[in-house]
């Protein structure tokens, strides 16, 4: 308790330091999101730079988020001359609200040409300033957006702002709908799960890979791997329970809600959750979340690995992203009650939600394609590419009942009996879980799983908002306009649940089966970033866009030709990892351990030849044959690679080039060198090997 938010200029720090009209005027604005009154602005300044100072900080920082989908500083002290030749220490409100950092050197999908570099960041008031430490030092970081010279996002804050603002304005057109008069803003929240693994340090320092990649781009599977399932919520080991706790007061300190912590389902991985917040808290404190982790990581001789897949054969790390949206006062308007049939708001805003997802499956599905997290999504792992609900046995016999006009009764879950005298009664859920659901009903929330871990968790949910407010809207403008209420209603629910019945799958979303019968469906399977990000640059996505005022034509170019560029760049840094690493190390590694077999032969012949010496001859050929099959594959990748800039005019046929032609070879090459692994003395092998990396903690 006393250590929580000591590090946060939050609102009770607000309200002791802040003179009573300035925290009055700066809550009402943080609030009802009203203008910020410049006169404020320099009070809070003063005020942030007084407490700052009195924890010892010398620097400030306007703390954004471009869009390398990480966060960026640049730390300006609080100095300032005397005419005397002393400083005195200064923030203004200028100082506070706007930054001028130079633009050009972050990504802009050719928004702004390097001329012109001016870049602004403006404060958000609306996420607490807080303190960030690092080897004892505090900065005071102050969250912001961030546009070109020429007023375009160049950033993940500032679409999300803008989607909860259209969010909260659709929504509340609903609930006027349903009499509710008192509610004046809707906002989103998020809670957001993150995985992540663990490396001894030493391992990771040997492993270039990991270094420049964060995955392994070589490693023979170990003979265990995650097939026991006796690593998921086992026992917490000394060293990463230590771990842990760190990253708790760290992130307590900052404010972040850190609640839950285990061992996830492959060895070396885990997770922590917070309780959730408003979207945008979420986003900051995620961030910061992963920030924390990789530092305190670090304190422990360890490497914490954000990558979706940094190990082939166990699975791979993702953030479900738990979305729900509730009023100013407090509802949440994902909470179904004890009985939903009779919940029709709650059935108003759950079709919305379903007709969405259905309606813009691939802007979903965009929303979480990173070139890592192509691993996960439509690689046989959780969760597949398809973008599909679960609502489970209550909420799916409701939506049966509304395709038939009418909602009579709500299934319950009644108790559940263990046979044990001692052991309590329980009180069984009316739905049971499904973990294969890529977006699922969880009580009072959805939860939407293909994020990835790496990634800001800003772009899913500016989807998911917008999205929504879109069908909202849609919704408000045909009832809006109803002469006879319920009629028109009962109508409109009836042919969403009739019209968005192929998104719903209960079952098991990685089968087969469900490929094919999604398929028949006509529900989208889209493998790769490259394809899924064609969605940013068709119309009916600008048109939405713009509807809403999130992002317009120019801002989702950019954003298309970033994500194809980062992936092209991305799989080209992988490429020349791998090469370097397989003439520098493997077959090096390979080289000597022939001539070792072939010196241990000539010596065993010149010794007698009475003596079998077959093993090694077998292995000195089968070495041979793979070492050149290992050389040739190489030269194929070296190649792919030279001419990938011959495939450079156009940004979508070179991500495709980069996906078709080089990351295919990566993959072969990948086969040989894991298979010499398989061959090599491990003293000789270069590499730390996958049991050592996954198992020795
Ligand atoms: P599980 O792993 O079983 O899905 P967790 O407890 O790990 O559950 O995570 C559930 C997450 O959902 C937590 O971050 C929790 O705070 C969040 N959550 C709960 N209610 C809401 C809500 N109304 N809106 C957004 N997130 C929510
Ligand atoms: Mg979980």
């Amino acid at each position: 308790m006393d250590i929580f938010g000591e590090n946060v200029f939050n609102d009770a720090v607000m309200k002791e330091r802040l003179p009573k009209a300035t925290y009055k005027s700066l809550t009402k604005t943080i609030r009802d999101s009203l203008p910020l009154d410049p006169d404020v602005a320099e009070v809070v300044a003063n005020s942030i730079k007084d407490w700052a100072i009195e924890k010892g900080a010398t620097h400030y920082t306007h703390w954004f988020q471009p869009l390398t989908g990480i966060t960026a500083e640049k730390h300006d002290s609080f100095i300032s001359p005397t005419s005397d030749g002393r400083v005195i220490m200064e923030f203004s409100g200028k100082e506070l609200i706007k930054g001028e950092p130079d633009a050009s050197s972050f990504p802009s999908g050719g928004i702004r040409a390097t001329f012109e570099a001016r870049g602004y960041t403006a404060w958000d008031c609306t996420s607490p300033a807080f303190l960030k430490e690092d080897g004892g030092v505090l900065t005071l970081c102050i969250p912001t957006a961030f546009c070109s010279y020429t007023g375009e996002a160049l950033d993940k804050k500032t679409p999300l702002l803008r989607s909860m603002q259209a969010l909260s304005k659709q929504a509340l057109r609903i609930l006027r709908l349903f009499g509710n008069t008192t509610s004046t803003s809707v906002t989103s929240t998020v809670g957001a799960e993150q995985e992540y693994f663990l490396v001894d340090k030493k391992f990771f320092d040997q492993r270039m890979d990991l270094m420049l990649t964060g995955r392994t781009l070589f490693g023979a599977m170990s003979a265990k791997g995650q097939e026991l399932e006796d690593h998921y919520f086992g026992s917490i080991k000394t060293r990463v329970a230590a771990f842990m706790h760190d990253v708790n007061v760290e992130l307590w300190k900052l404010g972040v809600l850190a609640k839950t912590q285990h061992n996830e389902v492959a060895p070396g991985q885990f997770e922590i959750a917070p309780i959730f917040a408003t979207t945008n808290i979420s986003t900051d404190h995620n961030q910061l979340t992963m920030d924390t982790l990789k530092k305190v990581a670090l304190r422990h001789d360890m490497v914490c690995l954000l990558h979706e897949k940094p190990f082939a054969g166990v699975n791979g790390s993702g953030k479900h992203n738990n979305w729900s949206m509730s009023t100013n006062d407090g509802l949440n308007l994902l909470d179904p009650g004890n009985t939903p049939h009779e919940n029709v708001q709650f059935l108003t805003f759950l079709c919305g939600i379903i007709k969405a997802v259905d309606d813009y499956a691939e802007l979903l599905r965009l929303s979480a394609a990173t070139p890592g997290n192509d691993h996960r999504l439509g690689a046989n792992e959780a969760p597949p590419a398809i973008i599909s609900i679960f609502l489970g046995d209550q909420l799916s016999d409701i939506f049966k009942q509304l395709q038939n006009g009418g909602v009579t009764r709500s299934l319950q879950g009644g108790e559940l009996a263990s046979g044990v005298i001692t052991l309590p009664a329980l009180a069984k859920d009316s739905t049971d879980r499904n973990r294969t659901s890529p977006f699922a009903f969880t009580g009072n929330k959805f939860e939407f799983r293909m994020v990835s871990s790496a990634q800001s968790i800003s772009g899913p949910n500016v989807v998911l908002n917008t999205i929504f407010a879109e069908v909202f809207s849609q919704f408000a403008d045909r009832l809006e306009q109803a002469s006879d209420f319920d009629k028109e209603l009962r109508a409109l629910l009836k042919e969403t649940a009739t019209n968005h019945s192929r998104i719903l799958f209960d079952g098991n979303g990685y089968s087969d089966e469900w490929v094919e019968e999604a398929a028949k469906r006509g529900l989208p399977n889209i493998t790769s970033t490259v394809d899924a990000s064609l969605v940013l640059m068709r119309e009916s996505t600008v048109q939405l866009y713009e509807k809403h005022q999130v992002l317009n034509k120019t801002e989702l170019e950019s954003r298309y030709e970033i994500n194809m560029e980062q992936y092209s760049k991305q799989i080209n840094i992988e490429a020349l990892t791998m090469i370097d690493m397989a003439k520098h190390k493997i077959i090096p590694a390979a080289i000597k351990y022939s001539t070792q077999l072939a010196n241990s032969i000539n010596a065993i012949k010149t010794a007698s030849s009475a003596v079998d010496v077959s093993v090694q001859e077998n292995l000195l050929i089968d070495l041979g044959a793979t070492l050149a099959s290992f050389k040739a594959n190489l030269t194929v990748l070296e190649n792919a690679v030279q001419e990938a800039a011959d495939h450079g005019d156009d940004s979508y046929a070179h991500s495709v080039y980069y996906r078709d032609v080089v990351f295919k070879a990566m993959g072969t090459l990948r086969a040989d060198g894991d298979k010499l692994e398989s061959f090599i003395d491990a003293e000789l092998w270069p590499l730390p090997t996958y049991a050592e990396m996954l198992f020795m903690l």
